[in-house]
């Protein structure tokens, strides 16, 4: 079914509207000038994983484009866990979106209305887990992640995603499943949707997020991997040191910890360390359930 004919409702400017009238108008700043931000969400057994911070991002990711939510952290955390409530899934993806209205038109237009809506659907992993330790395929991106002086890199900000669909549909195209960017200064970067983890003699190698989004999955991995008495190390990548490492995974909120088979020339077999990430991963996501009281 297309994403704008389906059944339910959508969270839309604090009420329910039905999924097929949550719309804009054409002449919408954000859809002319980018003026868009967003989170993409996971829900695990009716909760959404690290609701906080990505509520956080979100609010974050607007300021960084100059406009204020009309909503709270907590009235956003409210109206999130309202609308997964409401779509009647326990396992789902959840799309906050906010933007820049239709009253004013041309780029300055600092009094349009800000809205926000938040749908959710179910959208399970691509792969089961067995399948994902295939691993995936990826080729080089066409375009590099840009200065920090020439962007707003700290924002999920829709425009931001122009280079990412073009760079993801020239790696289709050609077979591959995603593309792994550089960035400006030709270190190895990000792919088009998620932060990307190297292993090499038992420790994590992973790109350090200066000019790209800073992925909650991927905090929450380093974290596992903490807790596993296995080092990470945050830093700057060439792609030249891509033969030095037998392992790879992307990491994401859609993509939750997906192993690495290929990428151009390089070939990466998922081992030991991504196998036990990837199972980690899903095992923290899950609620936590409390301990009944004696
Ligand atoms: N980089 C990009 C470009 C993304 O779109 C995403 C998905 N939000 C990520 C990284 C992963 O971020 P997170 O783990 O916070 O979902």
């Amino acid at each position: 079914v297309p994403f704008d004919s389906r059944d339910g409702v959508i969270w839309y400017d604090g009420k329910f509207v039905d999924w097929k009238d949550a719309k804009v108008h054409v002449l919408t700043h954000a859809l002319h000038y980018g003026s868009a931000v967003f989170e993409g969400e996971r829900a695990y057994g009716g909760e959404v994983y690290k609701l906080r911070e990505h509520s956080q991002r979100l609010i974050e990711s607007a300021e960084i484009l100059g406009f204020k939510l009309p909503y709270s952290l907590e009235e956003i955390e409210a109206a999130t866990n309202a609308a997964l409530a409401r779509s009647g899934l326990v396992d789902a993806y959840v799309r906050p979106i906010a933007w820049r209205g239709s009253e004013n038109m041309g780029v300055s237009a600092p009094s349009n209305t800000i809205h926000m809506a938040i749908a959710v659907w179910e959208w399970p992993s691509y792969f089961s887990p067995a399948e994902k330790l295939k691993g995936i395929r990826l080729t080089w991106a066409p375009y590099r992640r840009p200065d920090p002086l020439t962007i707003p890199c700290k924002s999920k900000a829709a425009g931001l995603y122009m280079i990412c669909t073009i760079s993801k549909h020239a790696a289709e195209a050609q077979g591959y499943t995603d593309a792994l960017m550089l960035d400006y200064r030709g270190y190895v970067a990000e792919s088009t949707g998620a932060n990307i983890v190297f292993v090499r003699d038992g420790e994590l190698h992973t790109p350090d997020p200066d000019c790209f989004l800073d992925s909650i999955t991927r905090q929450s991995v380093e974290a596992i991997a903490a807790r596993h008495g296995i080092k990470v190390n945050r830093r700057h990548i060439l792609p030249e040191e891509l033969t030095t490492f037998t392992e790879a995974f992307l990491v994401g909120t859609a993509a939750e910890v997906t192993p690495i088979s290929e990428i151009g020339e390089h070939r990466f077999k998922p081992g030991k360390i991504s196998e036990l990430l990837m199972h980690a991963y899903l095992d923290e996501v899950q609620p936590k359930k409390v301990a009944a009281a004696e």
